[in-house]
């Protein structure tokens, strides 16, 4: 197993992190998760767009092009001979003596690499449990930052309570999962928060979107209310590992008929067939 570091593949145990790194100090990073199927990545092209755009929010300059990042991470995927996964991709802002304001002199560092993980076909079919809890989280969501405490603690709270997530909510309004996002059904429409700055624009939200335009469901992005969702007729939440996971339950109360909805199956069924596309590489 080989891991990007900078612009080298080396076996993992070669690789070494200073303390002064500012990733590991201040969390001072931007990072992503790439979904491999069939040694290909699904939606590379939007998820180094996003590691862009994250990149730039936070004036943090990549060490080298989008382009020669394409090409070591297809590199990697084959070196490794991965064929389905994930790629777990961060860059930090370098490393420099300890201060806040940032340092002159530091070059942005990029680390790269992989996971074997087969698809979660048993909660994709089952559905998962979830609470809800109020959104810590700072006001810039929409970058994704390797600041995750208050995701970290939240998902604690969730697997605590014997659960897979835990909703987010301020101000009364459901903003996203802790490591998802989230969408309810009521009559056959879809909604999800718009993508703003209190929630991370998901690669998997866009697509959910997508295919329920290509399915003629009716979506709209809009705040809706935590009385909402416990009101709702389906619930989903979607990620690059939880594809569109269904929940079954919220502060254990049932959704709908506390089993996974009609919708909900005929989204994932289209999600299927574009990860299948992806995977033979057409
Ligand atoms: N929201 C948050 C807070 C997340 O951490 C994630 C997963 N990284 C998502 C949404 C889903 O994003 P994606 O579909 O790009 O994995």
């Amino acid at each position: 197993m080989v891991i990007l570091f900078d612009e080298q593949l080396i076996p993992r145990n070669r690789a070494h992190v200073d303390i002064e790194d500012r990733g590991y100090q201040f969390g001072d990073g931007v990072y992503e998760v790439i979904r491999v199927y069939g040694g290909n990545m699904f939606c590379k092209a939007q998820h180094l767009s996003r590691l862009e755009r994250s990149a730039n929010e936070i004036r943090l300059n990549l060490p080298f092009t989008l382009e020669r990042l394409d090409t070591l991470l297809e590199e990697l995927v084959k070196q490794n001979r991965l064929r389905e996964g994930t790629i777990y991709l961060q860059a930090s802002r370098g490393t420099a003596p300890r201060n806040h304001s940032f340092p002159e002199q530091a070059r942005s560092k990029v680390i790269a690499y992989t996971t074997e993980a087969p698809r979660p076909l048993e909660t994709l079919r089952q559905g998962v449990r979830a609470i809800t809890e109020p959104d810590l989280r700072w006001l810039r969501c929409d970058i994704k930052s390797l600041n995750l405490l208050g995701a970290v603690l939240a998902k604690q709270k969730a697997v605590d309570s014997g659960c897979q997530e835990a909703i987010l909510h301020r101000d009364g309004q459901v903003t996203e999962g802790s490591s998802t996002n989230v969408f309810i059904v009521k009559d056959g429409r879809l909604a999800t928060h718009p993508a703003d700055h209190f929630i991370l624009r998901g690669i998997t939200r866009d697509v959910v979107i997508e295919l329920a335009k290509e399915l003629g469901i009716p979506v709209t992005e809009r705040a809706f209310s935590v009385e909402e969702l416990f009101r709702a007729d389906e619930v989903l939440i979607s990620s690059t590992t939880m594809e569109i996971t269904p929940i079954i339950s919220i502060d254990g109360r049932k959704v709908g008929s506390g089993s996974p909805g009609p919708l909900t199956r005929q989204l994932q069924t289209a999600f299927e067939k574009r990860i299948s596309h992806s995977a033979s590489g057409s």
